[in-house]
């Protein structure tokens, strides 16, 4: 297992030191900000939603490196699919990093794996669903401030 792990975390790291889609978008639909008080984590999602289709998505913020690298790959994993399809990815996610029992649709979550080890540190679940949370306030089209509290 400890080469898997450590594979995951380089995975991890190098998202938080190349994050992809890190920029604002001219076209967006609907954008949020997050904000995860334990840790300090500031995001803002962006979306450019089309016929419910997810055509665009991009993030910028600041914060550790779990919460940096889970926005890189959500924007990844998100870009063309429904709006329906990311929130049933979400739950998915969310069983991961929550649940004893790794979530039976695991192998949907595709590269979102590598967070599994997060289940092992409660404390950064909230690092790495922040931009998940922010991301349904931004295709919500609310303007609050999403917070992982
Ligand atoms: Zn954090």
């Amino acid at each position: 297992m400890s080469d898997l792990r450590e594979l995951y975390q380089q995975v991890i790291l190098d998202h938080n030191r190349k994050p992809r889609n890190f920029r604002t978008l001219t076209s967006a639909t609907g954008r949020a900000e997050g904000y995860n008080p334990l840790c300090g984590d500031r995001v803002t999602v962006e979306v450019a939603l089309e016929d419910g289709v997810i055509r665009d998505i991009g993030f910028q913020g600041s914060g550790c490196a779990i919460s940096k690298a889970s926005a890189s790959m959500m924007t990844e994993s998100l870009k063309g699919k429904t709006r329906k399809e990311a929130e049933a990815l979400f739950r998915i996610f969310h069983s991961l990093l929550t649940e004893e029992r790794p979530p039976l649709a695991e192998k949907d979550l595709g590269k979102l794996v590598v967070f599994s080890g997060v289940r092992e540190f409660p404390v950064r679940v909230k690092c790495a669903t922040l931009a998940w949370h922010t991301l349904k306030a931004a295709l919500d089209g609310r303007q609050e401030t999403a917070s992982t509290e």
